[in-house]
């Protein structure tokens, strides 16, 4: 048999193209996933669900999320517009105006229209991302810019919802599936997949095939040699299935790499957790509240502005940021005037907590502990007091004085005991570098021309991030890419009536 659309991978990503490919005409879809049933859904099952789009007025999330105003005071009072010009002005400034100037566009500007298509066609039911973004001012919630929605019960509800989607729409998945090689006709167009099951090697025949396998986080190997050593021995946040497959296929028959493939989104975790984060716990790992407090590495030293941005702009830097200090460890310490503003995931360890600065740094497994705390000191010297006008829901200008780094906003002075530590390290969550895709997420070729039959979309997309990523972006360029391919590859000429009549 041969199938409309063949889909590689069962990520958001994935899953949003299958649905997609259905939706525009395509008969046959079939997706392979290389995890078992059980371990099915990649990053996207580890994902905090949070979804980054642009919106003119807060009311527009009205539909998304219905009865929210019984259950969050003067809701829309919280919450700031954000408009395509604000998320294409966060993308150019994280990665210093190097994104991809056709795909960022297609992103922003699909942003709120994929998310609004993920409810009503994927049937992904929509929460407000309160743990994550939402911070409490008096009696009202005040919402990060651009993150108010994520998905019920967060990356697990995601994925648990396009598969529930995809199974109504009668596509057929096949697990333990792994996709090896493209297969190409004599004209060169992309006609099935030569797959890796319990039953052995066998070939897959499609008009079209869709990639969205994923990056390399989890391929040593590849790490190690894109990217670099300290990343090669980094922590994964997420699935240990995506191992750079799709891009090495595709590479293989002549597609382009794009983007940074030496850059990566790698966030501050706890040091305490395996190589590998476990599926269960999903990405309650990551340590994203260091802004409120200050972090030192195992010199006793500060190594990054811990109040450049909000964490929801930094954090995907930070990691990799730690990973280049010694051990690849940090500890980031809070006083008892912040702690309750610690992201509840903080939960997961526990931390090492003194009544003196002095008793807190002998306790922690550092190298130079004189050196800490004379760091303490001299921080607390140049900080100043949450009375001169902290406020934790925005930048608040609180600035350190004199400082060879100095702390930017939310400096306050570590003074109120007891005082708490926790460790971190960097996490690697996803590669930035992968394929060349055009705006209709078809593969472009070496020789600067689409590969006829092969669409990309998901992390396997390089171009759009460079040493930083604004949160909640990828789960949102997944759908709005995928959905393009799955559409692309539902109309690829191959699948269209002209060419029926012909090959009949
Ligand atoms: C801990 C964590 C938290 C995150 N939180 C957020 C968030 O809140 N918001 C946000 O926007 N983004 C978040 N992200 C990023 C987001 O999860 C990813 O950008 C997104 O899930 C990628 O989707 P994808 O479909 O491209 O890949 P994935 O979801 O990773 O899916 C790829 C799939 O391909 C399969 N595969 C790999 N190789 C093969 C092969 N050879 N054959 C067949 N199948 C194969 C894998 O098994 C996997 O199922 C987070 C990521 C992690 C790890």
């Amino acid at each position: 048999m041969t199938y409309d659309v063949i889909i590689v991978g069962a990520g958001n990503a994935a899953l949003a193209a299958a649905v997609s490919a259905k939706e525009n005409g395509a008969e046959k879809v079939l997706v392979l996933e290389k995890a078992p049933r059980e371990m099915r859904g990649g990053n996207t099952h580890w994902s905090g669900g949070v979804l980054r789009f642009a919106f003119d007025d807060p009311h527009e999330l009205g539909p998304l999320l219905p009865g929210v105003e019984d259950e969050y005071e003067d809701f829309y009072s919280g919450i700031q517009p954000y408009t395509r010009e604000d998320f294409h002005g966060d993308l150019m400034r994280v990665t210093s105006g190097q994104t991809d100037p056709v795909l960022s566009r297609v992103l922003v500007d699909n942003s709120r229209d994929t998310v609004f298509w993920m409810n009503e066609v994927g049937a992904v039911e929509m929460e407000p991302a309160i743990t994550l973004t939402g911070v409490r001012r008096e009696n009202r919630i005040v919402w990060a810019r651009g993150l108010v929605v994520r998905a019920a019960h967060e990356g697990v509800g995601l994925s648990r919802s396009w598969f529930a989607t995809v199974e109504r729409l009668g596509i057929e998945v096949r697990y333990g599936a792994s996709v090896m090689a493209l297969l190409q006709d004599d004209r060169g167009h992309v006609c099935g997949v030569r797959v890796r099951d319990d039953a052995g090697m066998s070939n897959i025949d499609g008009r079209a095939v869709v990639l969205g396998c994923g990056g390399f986080e989890a391929n040593v190997q590849m790490r190690t040699q894109h990217i670099g050593p300290l990343v090669g021995a980094a922590k994964v946040r997420g699935t240990p299935h995506n191992q750079g497959d799709g891009l090495r296929m595709a590479m293989a028959i002549g597609a382009m790499p794009w983007g940074q493939w030496s850059g990566c989104h790698a966030t501050p975790i706890s040091a305490d957790w395996g190589n590998f984060a476990p599926r269960e716990l999903t990405d309650r790992s990551n340590r994203l509240s260091y802004l409120y407090g200050v972090m030192i590495n195992r010199l006793g030293r500060r190594f990054v502005n811990e109040g450049e941005d909000g964490a929801m702009f930094t954090y995907a830097k930070y990691g990799r940021a730690i990973l280049a200090e010694p051990g690849a460890k940090a500890y980031q310490i809070f006083d008892s005037q912040v702690v309750h503003l610690l992201e509840p995931r903080y939960s997961t360890s526990d931390p090492i907590v003194a009544d003196t600065l002095e008793e807190l740094v002998e306790q922690l497994d550092i190298d130079d502990k004189k050196q800490a705390l004379r760091t303490l000191v001299e921080y607390n010297a140049a900080a100043k007091h949450a009375s001169d006008g902290f406020e934790p829901s925005a930048k608040d200008g609180l600035s350190t004085t004199g400082l060879a780094l100095e702390k930017t906003n939310w400096a306050t002075k570590l003074e109120a005991p007891p005082y708490y530590a926790y460790s971190a390290t960097g996490g690697i969550t996803f590669t930035f570098g992968g394929l060349k895709v055009d705006e209709q997420a078809r593969v472009i070729g070496t020789d600067w021309r689409p590969i006829p039959g092969l669409l990309a979309c998901g992390e396997m997309i390089g171009g759009l991030f460079y040493d930083n990523y604004p949160a909640g972006t990828g789960l949102v360029s997944g759908a709005t890419f995928g959905r393009i391919a799955g559409r692309s590859a539902a109309r690829h000429p191959a699948n269209s009536p002209v060419a029926e009549a012909v090959s009949a």
